[in-house]
């Protein structure tokens, strides 16, 4: 077999390359949403998706669309894709992995001159993250049919609107609907990404199947206790703001530990007056929690909350709980772990199945079609960060097994 038909993990590192050069700063990758960067990686895609056989145009919010056709033209699509878009001082992969290895699976296709039953489209999403205004998923809302007119009037750091955004890009804010796809056009989404968490290195495996998208709960905790002399209130007095905190924290560690998948982190905890010989009056922590089953989420809540509610009542300070987020939790369909499942094994892998602890695209698309996903193996766990780092073998590895897939893909009956 020559090497133009298989996947090339050199073509999907360097075409990673070339989209981190698209970025605001030189030394570092940051693309944001309908930015002359985001223009510049668009072009880029387009070529590679023309040169793979794909007819391929800018939708009505910005996202990259190829498509490839069927054995019979106008067929409905298995639809592949990630984002195109960054966080601030991202690493090369998050998204970008997905939508070029998508884009190497077609060009093997077509270099082996192989139509399927089924038309194939990639999307690279002008928007995942949200950097630049804030709301997520804009680009695969936008193609679900979700998203919210109301964030047009939504304002990036600068003050510009998003309509202006929208405008000075080249696009139509009013015909942001015409993105939106339709159930019949889309068979399946399926997509690939690295995992962006530590689990398959550990094991040394280098692809899983996602089984969900955890839904997350986030909350904001106000703990009023009193302040007073830290050198004359004696230990059994004190109704102290900090400690109740510490107690909280220590707490959610032993409840979300006690259960496999499900996550609970304090990120952030202030202590006022903030002196050393003062007791703390006033303390705030927040919380994100996060499950692959909504049911064992909202029971991990209402035990978290109980638990605060009962160390804060025993130490006599006020508690104050505020739900600041609920995004429930999108299931990767059956159907289609067992599809990406069987194009592993055939690789002659073990078929590891773990959740996915961060948000990805598919929230969105669940609206339109059901969805899959491919994690790859990245180093150290890391991402969000320039760090982020993936080995040859494993790029053209995961795009052999996507490539797999879709050659074997059956749409649900
Ligand atoms: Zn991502």
């Amino acid at each position: 077999m020559t090497a133009s038909l298989a996947p090339s993990g050199k073509r999907i590192r360097d075409r990673c390359d070339a989209l981190a050069r698209c970025s605001e700063e030189t030394a570092a990758l940051t693309r944001v949403f309908l930015s002359k960067e985001q223009r510049a990686a668009n072009e880029l895609t387009l070529a590679w998706m023309r040169e793979a056989g794909m007819s391929a145009r800018i939708d009505a919010i910005g996202n990259v669309v190829g498509r490839y056709e069927a054995d019979v033209a106008g067929a409905p699509c298995l639809m592949l894709g990630s984002h195109l878009d960054t966080v601030r001082n991202a690493g090369k992969y998050d998204g970008m992995l997905g939508v070029v290895a998508a884009i190497d699976c077609v060009h093997t296709l077509n270099a082996r001159g192989t139509r399927l039953p089924f038309a194939i489209e990639v999307v690279g999403f002008a928007d995942e993250e949200g950097v630049r205004f804030g709301a997520t998923l804009l680009g695969s809302r936008a193609l679900a049919g979700t998203f919210d007119p109301k964030l047009l009037d939504s304002r990036d750091g600068e003050g510009m609107s998003m309509r202006e955004a929208l405008t000075a890009f080249g696009l139509d804010p009013v015909r942001i609907v015409q993105a939106a796809r339709t159930r019949a056009d889309v068979l399946a989404y399926a997509e690939l990404h690295i995992e962006q968490g530590p689990v398959l290195e550990a094991e040394g495996l280098p692809v899983g199947v996602v089984t969900a998208i955890n839904g997350a709960n986030r909350f904001v905790i106000e703990i009023e206790g009193l302040a007073g002399h830290a050198g004359t209130v004696p230990m059994a007095l004190r109704r102290d703001a900090l400690a109740a905190a510490a107690e909280c924290v220590l707490a959610i560690e032993s409840r979300c530990g006690r259960e496999p998948d499900l996550v609970g982190t304090v990120g952030r905890l202030e202590a006022a007056p903030g002196a050393t010989n003062v007791i703390p009056g006033h303390s705030r922590f927040t919380i994100d929690l996060r499950a692959p089953r909504d049911e064992q989420r909202r029971q991990a809540a209402v035990d978290i909350q109980a638990a605060v509610a009962s160390i804060c009542a025993r130490r006599k300070v006020r508690v104050g709980i505020r739900q600041t987020h609920e995004g429930k939790t999108a299931a990767c369909a059956p159907w289609l772990q067992d599809q990406i499942g069987q194009a592993i094994e055939a690789e002659g892998l073990p078929v590891r199945r773990l959740p996915s602890g961060a948000g990805h695209d598919g929230m969105a698309i669940i609206d339109l079609a059901d969805i899959g996903m491919l994690f790859v193996r990245c180093e150290g766990g890391i991402s969000h960060n320039p760090l982020e780092a993936i080995t040859l073998e494993d790029a053209e590895l995961s795009a052999r097994v996507f490539l797999r897939f879709i050659e074997h893909f059956k749409p649900a009956a």
